[in-house]
């Protein structure tokens, strides 16, 4: 009965938001159920050929020509500005580049020069731990001092440290709960003491409207590997506000920042453009992929995909969750404002669980210490998937399916 109607309901939701419905631009395996495109997006039609081409063509063809035919200089930039469109952030602001953890290096340096005689860099203790880990390490660098403070309590504290703030670095979603902070308060209330603000959009970018401009938000780094889908280890993305490039004097400066990389000059002069974020050699391949990758947002607003898919989507499982497996823990807020494109529930053998679940082909994954983490990457999932992840989550936990003991044995990846 439970069943019949919750079926029901799937099919109608999937009618309703049919136009929204991109699962024709991606290849998934039959028969499985991706909750994990928070971790590595799944592949897009188009990515292999374009890789292919690049291989084939440009490199085995063209050889090095194709850094000026094919443009691969001017790629890092070019796809740089077609993340700038979907995280709200006007051309010239975003280049593709490095890590996420070596752009968040780049970002608290940059900072505290900016903020001379100011000391602390406040960052949430609970962020995914590179995020900590780098803040601490650049802090050092940088002669600041990071103090930790969730999200929720930042913006008193940053009004309490007044003047002593130089940078407030924080995920707009949380990766483990999903939940979506207050950009905007936060952002405020560091500008109110003239200090910088620096997003971490990791699991918001290609998955909700972040609006960086909008919010006036001062720097923003994040991974093409998640929601943007751009494959294993893409090279990820950084955002500098148009009235920060030319003060923006960030540390590492290889030549591929150079406002002339090609004078060969021993003396460094930062590029006057974003291009300045730049450090050594890109790696070409992966960001050809990730622009492949980016024809899967064509003509798609963030704002549909926000409200038509994610949250429809997780609002949806939430609804199965608390009709199949009633009782479990749900960590992820159930208010629509307060989430990102995540459901994180809780459990004492969460591993075990996630496990059981991907043996029958529902993807998500598990984080320390006892969230079984589902991601809901609002382009390709259904709610008929959503339903079907619901039901085997129910069988797992019913028939205790979890407690086989090769459901314990840790992989190198959790
Ligand atoms: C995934 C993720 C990272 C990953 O950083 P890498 O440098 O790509 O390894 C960093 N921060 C957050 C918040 C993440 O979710």
């Amino acid at each position: 009965m439970v069943d019949d109607a919750l079926a029901a309901r799937a099919r109608s939701l999937d009618e309703e938001h049919h136009d929204t419905d991109l699962r024709g631009r991606f290849r998934l395996p039959a028969g499985t159920t991706y909750l994990d495109g928070n971790s590595l997006g799944a592949l897009p039609v188009g990515v292999a050929e374009a890789v292919a081409d690049a291989v084939t063509r440009q490199w085995g063809n063209d050889l090095i020509a194709s850094w000026n035919t094919a443009d691969w200089w001017g790629a890092s930039a070019r796809v740089g500005d077609r993340i700038g469109a979907l995280v709200g952030s006007a051309p010239g602001q975003v280049l593709v580049a490095d890590s996420t953890s070596v752009n968040l290096f780049k970002v608290v340096v940059a900072a505290a020069r900016m903020r001379p005689g100011r000391d602390i860099l406040l960052t949430d203790g609970d962020s995914f731990p590179t995020d900590v880990h780098i803040a601490e390490g650049a802090a050092r660098v940088a002669g600041l001092v990071v103090e930790r403070v969730s999200p929720a309590d930042a913006p008193a504290r940053i009004a309490e440290l007044g003047d002593r703030m130089a940078l407030a670095a924080y995920s707009s979603v949380d990766y483990r709960t999903g939940e979506l902070w207050d950009l905007p308060a936060i952002t405020r209330a560091a500008h109110d003491v003239g200090a910088l603000v620096c997003w971490d959009l990791c699991h918001s970018a290609g998955a909700m409207e972040v609006g960086l401009d909008g919010h006036d938000a001062d720097f923003a780094v994040g991974c093409g590997y998640k929601y943007l889908n751009g494959g294993p280890g893409a090279p990820a993305f950084i955002h500098v506000a148009a009235q920060h490039i030319s003060s923006f004097d960030q540390p590492l400066t290889g030549w591929n920042g150079h406002a002339e990389p090609f004078a060969m000059s021993p003396d460094y002069a930062p590029a006057p453009t974003i291009e300045r974020a730049r450090v050594g050699t890109p790696p070409v391949l992966g960001v050809l992929a990730l622009e492949a990758a980016l024809k899967a947002f064509d003509g798609v607003g963030m704002a549909g995909v926000r409200r038509r898919r994610s949250l429809a989507l997780t609002g949806f499982f939430l609804e199965c969750v608390d009709a199949l497996v009633p009782g479990i823990v749900v960590a992820s807020p159930r208010d629509d404002a307060r989430r990102g494109s995540q459901v994180s529930l809780r459990h004492p053998h969460a591993y075990a669980v996630v496990q059981a679940l991907i043996a029958r082909r529902v993807i998500g994954d598990f984080r320390e210490p006892d969230i079984i983490r589902l991601g809901f990457a609002p382009l390709y999932l259904t709610h008929a998937d959503v339903l079907r992840a619901a039901e085997h989550l129910r069988e797992v936990l019913g028939t205790r399916e979890f407690a086989r003991p090769e459901f314990s044995v840790r992989g190198a990846v959790t």
